[in-house]
């Protein structure tokens, strides 16, 4: 592809991406029978780099503030706090007009394919509308990118006169990642991209997306509950607990042996992509109400481990094994650590 229309992917070489420093977005929302007013706090200070080429899974149950974040990132709503950069540029305090410039370097995937596609139009007008209104390319120069990324995306050039209800949901999410990467971006917000798609279908929209990274150097901030799928594509992921990191770092770290309790119940009750089920650790209780959060660390009313100083003090997140942990115990879980992990209190 040329490097007309796009804003970003020229930054300097291997530079972050996105960088996000202690990011918060923090709601005012009314409650109660007096519709007083309370402060909710959706992200609660996330830190993290996605680098070109790079993919970063957010990981965590609904509610946890991965959704709020992707709509940070992908400049929907600013952050409340904290300092978040796209190809260098501060986004959090930009004016409208730079943060209108950057939005074509960031374009979302989202989960229903079918409800991001108009169903009036045809394949190709949904793929040249983002060139027509960002691109001076002549309308024959806008037919050929079109049927060049069908291409890409495994879709035949003749597929280009049909409308979205003729294709499979696989097909269609191939269509929306087309239209998604008709402009180059630099990253890639897909949240829960293949979720709604049946598992063999899901491998091939995977590859697909890995493939084009490979192709492109695009990011991808992967916006996902599901650790089967985030084992396939990720490079590093991140865990969230009630807008917190509970931990982050590399994939292959994380994944043979995680650290934080949560990340361990999290993996214990994932099926694997071939769809065997491992033995299944169910979380105690509910997901605690972001209006009410625990005090001490977040996730002490769910913990197996939990201990006394975990309701007093909140654990900060700090670098153990290789990766950052939001727990008082963490080095208890690492091999040489494993043999005192705290004994379960309940
Ligand atoms: Fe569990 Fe305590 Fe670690 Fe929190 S700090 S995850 S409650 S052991």
């Amino acid at each position: 592809m040329s490097a007309a229309p796009h804003a970003v992917r020229g930054h300097e070489t291997n530079a972050p991406v996105v960088e996000a420093r202690n990011v918060t977005r923090i709601y005012e929302v009314r409650r109660g029978a007096w519709r007083d007013s309370a402060k909710l706090t959706a992200v609660g200070g996330l830190s993290f780099t996605v680098g070109p080429g790079r993919t970063l899974a957010v990981v965590g149950e609904s509610g946890c503030g991965k959704s709020t974040l992707a709509r940070m990132v992908s400049l929907i709503e600013r952050p409340s706090g904290g300092e978040l950069t796209l190809a260098g540029m501060d986004v959090t305090h930009a004016s409208p007009a730079v943060r209108q410039s950057l939005r074509k370097s960031v374009q979302m995937v989202f989960q229903n394919p079918y409800g991001s596609l108009n169903p009036r139009k045809k394949i190709g007008a949904i793929l040249e509308a983002p060139l027509a209104i960002n691109t001076p390319l002549t309308a024959a120069q806008r037919t050929e990118r079109a049927r060049s990324m069908l291409a890409k995306v495994g879709l035949r050039p003749e597929q280009y006169d049909r409308y979205p209800h003729m294709f499979s949901g696989g097909q269609r999410q191939r269509i929306a990642i087309a239209r998604a990467l008709m402009l180059e971006p630099a990253l890639v917000v897909a949240d829960e991209p293949v979720s709604a798609l049946d598992v063999s279908v899901q491998a091939q929209v995977l590859n697909l997306l890995a493939d084009l990274q490979q192709e492109l150097s695009v990011a991808y901030l992967f916006i996902s509950h599901d650790l089967a799928v985030v084992r396939y594509i990720a490079h590093d992921v991140l865990v969230m607990y009630l807008g917190l990191a509970m931990e982050q770092g590399e994939k292959t770290r994380i994944f043979e042996r995680p650290l934080h309790p949560y990340t361990q119940a999290l993996l214990a009750s994932t099926p694997a992509l071939g769809g065997v089920r491992k033995e299944r650790i169910v979380l105690k209780g509910e997901l605690p109400s972001p209006l009410n959060p625990p005090a001490g660390c977040v996730f002490s009313t769910r913990c197996p481990y939990a201990q006394p100083v975990c309701t007093a003090e909140r654990p900060a997140l700090r670098p153990v094994d290789g990766r950052q942990v939001a727990c008082h115990f963490a080095e208890k879980f690492t091999d040489s650590g494993h043999t005192g992990a705290p004994a379960p209190l309940h």
